[in-house]
C-alpha cells in the first residue's frame, strides 16, 4: 500500500498579476505533487523557482490560480479550518516582536489556534528546540541561531502533523546550519512530516528522503533520494599504475580519459554502458599492472545540473 500523503498538490497554478514595475510572472505552472507521511520531503530549486509561492499557498497568504492542494487529506479551499490545523509553517524572514519572551512568543501563538490554557506546551516546546534557559529572556536578546529555533517551536504549538520550513538555513553559518538539521531530523524521529524548501543542492541530499526539484516554476523531477543521486550516470574511477602510462586506454563509454600523474589516470565513463570491471580490464590488456583503485559516484549536483538545463533547452 502506498504511503498516505501528509500533503497533496495538483495542477498547481500561480499567476501574479503586473504590479507597479513588476511584470506578470507565472510562478507556478501546473505542478502536481505528493509528500508521503513521516518522510523529511525536500522542494529543492534555485531563487526564483517558485517554492515560497507554493509554501504560501499552503500557508494561506497567497492565492492560487487554479488547481488543489490538500493536507492531511483536508482541501485548503473546502476545509479550511481542519487544513490550518493541520499544518505548521516557519517563514522565510525571521520577525519577532522584541518586547515578548519566547515563553510569551508561544503562549500568544497558543492562543491565536485556540489551543486550551490546559494543553499549552510552551516550556516542553522550548526545551525541543533548546532554548528552555532562555524562556524568560526578551526575543530582542536572541542571537540569530536562537530566533530561527524559537520560529520552528512558535510552528509547533498546535502539534500538527506536518511542518513546512521556508529555506531554515539560507544565509547562516556553518554551526547553525548543522544544528538545524540535528533539530529537524529530531522533529522527524519524533513523528512530524517535515517539509523544507531549500536552494543548497548538499543539505536536501544530507536532510531528505525525497526530492522535488522545481525550476521556472516547473515540477522537473520527484524522486527518493538515492534514486535521483543514482539519476547521475557518470562514474570515475581513479587509478595507481605500476609503470609509467605510454598510451591511454579508449572506450567508446569513456567520456573522458587523462593522465593525472606520472602513474595514475583518471577515466570518466558513462556507468549505463561499461563497468569499473571492464574498465579495469581494459587497462590491464595494455600490460599496466593496477596498484590502487579508487572511485567516484556523481552527486546530486551533477544531476540537478542535468535535468535544469534540460529544462531550460
Ligand atoms: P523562490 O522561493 O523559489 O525563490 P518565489 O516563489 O519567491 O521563488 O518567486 C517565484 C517567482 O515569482 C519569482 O520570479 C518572483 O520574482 C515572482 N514573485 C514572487 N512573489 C511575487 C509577487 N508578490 N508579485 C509578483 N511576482 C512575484
Ligand atoms: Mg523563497
Amino acid at each position: 500500500m502506498e504511503t498516505p500523503a501528509a500533503i497533496s498538490i495538483r495542477n498547481l497554478v500561480k499567476r501574479y498579476a503586473p504590479a507597479g514595475n513588476a511584470p506578470a510572472k507565472l510562478a507556478l505552472n501546473d505542478v502536481s505533487f505528493d509528500v508521503p507521511q513521516g518522510q523529511i520531503f525536500g522542494l529543492l530549486g534555485p531563487n526564483g523557482a517558485g517554492k515560497s509561492t507554493l509554501i504560501n499557498i499552503l500557508a494561506g497568504l497567497v492565492m492560487k490560480s487554479s488547481g488543489t492542494a490538500e493536507i492531511w487529506g483536508f482541501d485548503i479551499d473546502k476545509d479550511v479550518r481542519n487544513a490550518k490545523r493541520s499544518i505548521g509553517i516557519v517563514p522565510q524572514e525571521v520577525v519577532f516582536d522584541p518586547f515578548f519572551t519566547p515563553f510569551e512568543v508561544l503562549e500568544n501563538q497558543a492562543g491565536l489556534y485556540g489551543v486550551p490554557k490546559a494543553a499549552r506546551r510552551s516550556l516542553e516546546l522550548l526545551g525541543q528546540v533548546h532554548l528552555a534557559d532562555k524562556a524568560n529572556a526578551y526575543a530582542r536578546t536572541l542571537s540569530g541561531g536562537m530566533k530561527r529555533r524559537l520560529l520552528i517551536a512558535k510552528a509547533l504549538v498546535h502539534t500538527p502533523p506536518v511542518i513546512v520550513l521556508d529555506e531554515p538555513t539560507a544565509g547562516v553559518d556553518v554551526e547553525l546550519r548543522r544544528q538545524l538539521w540535528e533539530l529537524v531530523s529530531e522533529l522527524n524521529a519524533g513523528g512530524v512530516t517535515v517539509v523544507l524548501t531549500t536552494h543548497y543542492l548538499e543539505e536536501a541530499e544530507q536532510l531528505c528522503d525525497q526530492i522535488a526539484i522545481i525550476n521556472h516554476g516547473q515540477l522537473i523531477a520527484n524522486k527518493p533520494t538515492r534514486e535521483l543521486v543514482g539519476m547521475a550516470r557518470e562514474k570515475v574511477v581513479v587509478l595507481s599504475l605500476d609503470g609509467e602510462v605510454a598510451r591511454l586506454p579508449s572506450h567508446a563509454a569513456f567520456l573522458k580519459c587523462e593522465k593525472t600523474g606520472e602513474r595514475t589516470i583518471e577515466i570518466t565513463y558513462d556507468k549505463d554502458r561499461t563497468n569499473a570491471g571492464e574498465v579495469l580490464a581494459l587497462v590491464q590488456g595494455q600490460g599496466l599492472g593496477i596498484i590502487d583503485v579508487t572511485t567516484r559516484e556523481a552527486d546530486l549536483e551533477d544531476v540537478f545540473v542535468h535535468l535544469t538545463s534540460q529544462a531550460a533547452a
